[in-house]
């Protein structure tokens, strides 16, 4: 085979490779040039929350604790999106649910905590996470602002549970971290490979039971969100935050 062509059917046949969508290993973000506070941004987000009639402050809730990754600069942006603040609000019609899902938890798990990672999420820290992953195969983990993701509607929480020792239960991953172990789509090669262990997806499967009987929908790709109704339902039915 003449050597030109040799070379045209590597590049044929491995090419496709070098692009594959692999997320068998979790996302590693580039950190930004210069860490930002966005301070401005979270004081009008903060303002807007207060005044509107849709959303309540689920800050003080009993049966929770928050602890608000984008409000450090611990989270795979790099930047503080809430300028240190803690606090967290839903659309009302999620906030009922959350309510439903702490009474069904304090039954079923007494002395069981909710942990909030994060809840309704404004369009200018949404932008600077989807920043983040864009053009990446992990880019799906991440919805744009526009048309925005549920967390943009407040009808989305991120959380996880802590135990009446107040100890983290063991999922298997951190939250947001972007890989394929990280939902439920991806557990049973987890498990194959050895990558979660069946008491990870088991502590899964406890938030899950909980979260779906007070009416959440989980997310097939992260263990750690819920969405107060199907996305469609949602698109139709309700608004976006403005900014
Ligand atoms: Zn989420």
């Amino acid at each position: 085979m003449p050597k030109k062509l040799t070379l045209l059917v590597i590049l044929f046949f491995f090419l496709p490779f070098c692009f594959a969508q692999n997320i068998n290993t979790p996302f590693v973000p580039t950190p930004p040039k210069e860490p930002k506070r966005f301070c401005k941004e979270a004081e009008k987000f903060y303002t807007l929350m207060e005044k509107s009639k849709s959303y309540v402050e689920i800050t003080s809730l009993e049966g929770l604790v928050l602890d608000l990754r984008y409000g450090t600069f611990e989270n795979f942006s790099g930047h503080d999106l809430y300028c240190g603040g803690k606090r967290a609000f839903l659309h009302r019609d999620a906030e009922k649910k959350l309510r439903k899902a702490i009474q069904i938890l304090k039954q079923e798990f007494p002395g069981f905590t909710f942990v909030i990672f994060d809840a309704a999420r404004p369009l200018y820290a949404q932008e600077a996470l989807r920043k983040t992953v864009r053009n990446t195969p992990y880019s799906h983990f991440v919805s744009s602002p526009n048309p925005g993701g549920m967390h943009n509607f407040g009808l989305a929480l991120d959380l996880t549970l802590k135990n009446s020792d107040g100890v983290i239960l063991d999922m298997g991953t951190d939250f947001d971290s972007f890989e394929a172990a990280a939902g439920k789509q991806g557990e049973k090669e987890a498990l194959k490979t050895g990558r979660l262990l069946p008491e990870q997806v088991k502590n899964r499967e406890i938030l899950r039971q909980i979260m779906k009987k007070a009416g959440f929908v989980a997310l097939p790709s992260e263990w750690w969100h819920f969405n107060a109704y199907p996305s469609k339902y949602v698109r139709e039915n309700y608004s976006r935050l403005p900014f």
